[in-house]
Parts: C-alpha cells; sequence; structure tokens
C-alpha cells in the first residue's frame, strides 16, 4: 500500500502492526521468482520501532503508486494531468515520458558513463550514509542490467521527479553478485569513493 500524500509505503510492524517508511527507508528489493502478472517484489525496510521487516509489494505498488497510480491500471500522467492507462513496457513509457522532458527517478549508470531513468523495482540494496542525510543506492540498469552504486539525498529516492543536481557515483564495475548480504554492501558503502556526477538526462 502507498499513502500518496504522505509519500509513504505502508506496512505491518510486528512491533506497532502499522509501519509507514518513505523509499529511502528500504534496505533490499528483490524481485521474487514465479509471480509475473503481476510481478511480486520483497522488501527489507528499517521500521520507525528500530527493527527491520520484510514486507511484500506488487510491481504496481512498488514502483507506479509514487506516482499516483490507481489500482485501475491507469496512471495520472503528471506530465498531461491526464489519467492514462499502464504500459505493460517500461522502457517505452520512459522514453515517451523523457522525450516529455522528465523522469521521476533518475540515477547514474557507471558503466554506460551516462544518467538513466530509473523505477525503485530496479533498486537492489539501500543503506543510509548517517550524518549526511544521504543514501547509497546499489541500482540495476533499466538500459544495460549492470550494476552501478549512486550516493543520493534522502529527497532524490523519496520525492518523485526531485532530482539532485548531481550525484555521487563509485567508479567500479559490480558484478551481479557483488554483494552477498546487505551488511557487505553497508560497509562497501562506507568505504568507498564517491566521484560527483551530474544527472541531466539530455545530452
Ligand atoms: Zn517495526
Ligand atoms: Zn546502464
Amino acid at each position: 500500500m502507498y499513502d500518496v500524500l504522505r509519500a509513504r509505503y505502508t506496512f505491518a510492524c510486528p512491533a506497532r502492526e502499522q509501519a509507514s517508511v518513505p523509499l529511502s527507508a528500504f534496505r533490499k528489493i528483490e524481485r521474487l521468482p514465479g509471480a509475473a502478472h503481476p510481478a511480486v517484489y520483497r522488501v527489507r525496510f528499517a521500521c520507525a520501532c528500530g527493527g527491520e521487516h520484510d514486507g511484500l509489494l506488487s510491481h504496481d505498488d512498488l514502483d507506479w503508486a509514487p506516482l499516483g497510480v490507481g489500482e485501475s491500471g491507469e496512471f495520472f500522467n503528471l506530465m498531461t494531468a491526464r489519467t492514462q492507462p499502464l504500459e505493460e513496457e517500461l522502457v517505452d513509457v520512459a522514453a515517451r515520458l523523457i522525450a516529455a522532458g522528465t523522469w521521476p527517478w533518475v540515477l547514474f549508470c557507471y558503466p554506460e558513463g551516462r544518467p538513466r531513468p530509473a523505477f525503485p523495482s530496479f533498486f537492489r540494496l539501500m543503506a543510509p550514509k548517517t550524518g549526511q542525510g544521504r543514501v547509497g543506492v546499489a541500482l540495476e540498469c533499466a538500459s544495460c542490467g549492470r550494476l552501478s552504486v549512486n550516493l543520493v539525498s534522502q529527497e532524490h529516492v523519496d520525492v518523485p521527479f526531485h532530482h539532485d543536481a548531481e550525484v555521487g557515483v563509485v567508479e567500479q564495475l559490480f558484478a551481479e553478485d557483488a554483494w552477498q548480504t546487505q551488511e557487505q554492501f553497508r560497509s562497501e558503502l562506507w568505504s568507498a569513493e564517491f566521484d560527483a556526477r551530474r544527472l541531466t538526462l539530455a545530452a
């Protein structure tokens, strides 16, 4: 479930019954094998109770609910201020909205050396860089399928269409199985050097 007005996902919490967290509180996002229509994702998130829990989200809830998508398979296109049917091919939608000049999430693909449009379902691991209000994101590029690690503001992740002018990028190629655990990712994030890259999509 997603609360559009508060920009938060709602899950069950064993300690407080309900947890309401922003995308930047997610720690791990995994697509579950099997379910395809719709795809289902298991999300590990940092809860306000101090613990971490797992929750399930449909693909629509994960990617489209933050943009105001209803349950009818339609979405409210912020560019045209019209409700439109939900497309199956995300890349098609991406191409069209980018042509219109914007995209809700943009991250930097290190292997391709350029900013690329992104969706929460392409985020793999996230960890906060405590004290800086910034979040490390390991993402799979929607265009080339390879992994990059970006360091961004919480708003960059939590608020669709809010983009940092530049993000931190780890100058390293990562194998698909680069991190076995969240802890590995977190410790690598702390020791990593980040290079600033601008996030302008237009060439
Ligand atoms: Zn909790
Ligand atoms: Zn790429």
